[in-house]
């Protein structure tokens, strides 16, 4: 490996004006935090990236780990050398003869430093003549080339970038509030946490069994994506809920047909209280427009009703095929497909009603001791930290 440094670059961040000092800030302890494990490097913050001098540690393990960092957009693997012609030329060489795959190349340099003597454009011409002479199997594509290799003088030295590597995007985890997101074991939900937390929120998950019609495969299954999820933020609250009484009054109380409606509005007060304890300012679902019954306007209309806060649904206007595209690149869907039981799917018609209306939603609640269901289960609550290392043992319980 010819490269000594990872150079992180921020993408959107750089829009946030006055607040840009904060976003990389946070990045840069967002890094750290996850580089933990390589005691070697060192990470140095500058005004338009984060440097990470390798010393040693191996360039592609540390790059697996900055891929599922939110708020970068991409990674080069670089080398530094003196701002001399010469030496700029060594380097550039190596970086063209370490990519044996790549055909065609092109020279992009630039001078950080104004008062360096010679021009990009010359620069360009100038280095890649040297590589054609001494690389004979590249040729110049300014267009579409397999090995961009970019150059930068700056005052004191100069880098030379080797491929860059596609980062995670986003905005840094934390620097858009907390969200509380209703996880089920299903395909959706994961999806849905991954993308508001690429947004830069902190999420938490709340989940509702119902034991022992629900079993702890499932509750395993809960407890798997979620380590999946901590992968991309830092430890991973997850907020198990007793949902069992909950769901015999409703099938004691409840037409068959408003089962669903009546459990799911129980479930966002239930997730309403649990944000607001744990200062969450919106619910997040992977609820998708007219995929299932429960999830056609007016049953969310309905749905909603019961809460003020605000209700994430960034799967809303997308088709299955995409979120399980999603589900595939971040690894939750092997484990979401395991067969179990959902609460949902117990006490459940096969036939509930696709227009739910509210105010027949509120009549049939007068024959359930709602506010009871409600505190009993948030009192009742098990909530689980997925912190690095965790093994179920390990788990602690928070509240
Ligand atoms: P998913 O694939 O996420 O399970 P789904 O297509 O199965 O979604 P529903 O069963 O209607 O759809 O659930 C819609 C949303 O309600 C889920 O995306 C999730 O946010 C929430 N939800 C459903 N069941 C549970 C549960 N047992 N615990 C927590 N949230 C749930
Ligand atoms: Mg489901």
């Amino acid at each position: 490996m010819i490269y000594d440094y990872l150079v992180i670059r921020f993408g959107e961040i750089t829009l946030k004006g006055k607040n840009k000092k904060q976003f990389v800030i946070k990045l840069e302890d967002d890094v750290r935090d996850k580089l933990r494990s390589f005691p070697k490097l060192e990470i140095k913050r500058h005004f338009d990236d984060l440097e990470v001098k390798l010393n040693g540690e191996n360039s592609n393990d540390v790059l697996a780990v900055l891929k599922k960092v939110f708020g970068i957009q991409n990674i080069s693997p670089a080398l530094k050398v003196g701002t001399g012609l010469d030496a700029i030329r060594t380097g550039v060489l190596r970086v063209a003869e370490q990519e044996k795959s790549a055909r065609t190349f092109k020279i992009a340099a630039r001078r950080k430093d104004k008062r360096y003597p010679i021009h990009g454009s010359e620069l360009n011409q100038e280095l890649g003549a040297s590589v054609l002479k001494q690389c004979g199997w590249l040729k110049v594509d300014v267009h579409h080339p397999d090995l961009p290799i970019r150059v930068e003088v700056g005052y004191h030295e100069a880098r030379i970038y080797g491929k860059e590597v596609q980062g995670a995007g986003g905005l840094p985890v934390g620097t858009s509030g907390k969200v509380m997101l209703l996880l089920s074991g299903g395909i959706d939900s994961p999806v849905a946490a991954y993308l508001v937390a690429r947004r830069g929120s902190i999420v938490e998950a709340i989940h509702f069994q119902s034991p022992p019609y629900t079993s702890d495969r499932a509750k395993q299954k809960v407890i798997d994506l979620s380590k999946k999820l901590r992968e991309f933020g830092g430890k991973f609250v997850l907020h198990l809920v007793p949902f069992t009484k909950a769901q015999v009054a409703i099938r004691d109380a409840v037409p068959e047909d408003y089962r669903i409606t009546i459990m799911r509005r129980l479930m966002f007060r239930i997730a309403e209280k649990t944000a607001l304890k744990r200062g969450a300012l919106a619910l997040a679902t992977g609820e998708s427009l007219g995929q299932v019954a429960s999830q056609t306007l007016e049953s969310m209309n309905t749905i909603n009703a019961v809460t003020d806060l605000p209700i994430l649904r960034p799967l809303i206007a997308m088709d299955k095929i995409d979120i399980a595209r999603i589900a595939k690149k971040i690894d939750t869907y092997d484990i979401s497909i395991r067969p179990y039981e959902d609460c949902c799917t117990i006490f459940l018609p096969k036939a509930p009603r696709t227009r739910p209306d509210r105010a027949h939603a509120e009549r049939f609640e007068r024959n359930l001791a709602v506010d009871q269901l409600v505190h009993e289960a948030v009192e009742g609550i098990e909530t689980l930290v997925i912190d690095d290392d965790s093994n179920e043992d390990a788990l602690l319980n928070l509240l």
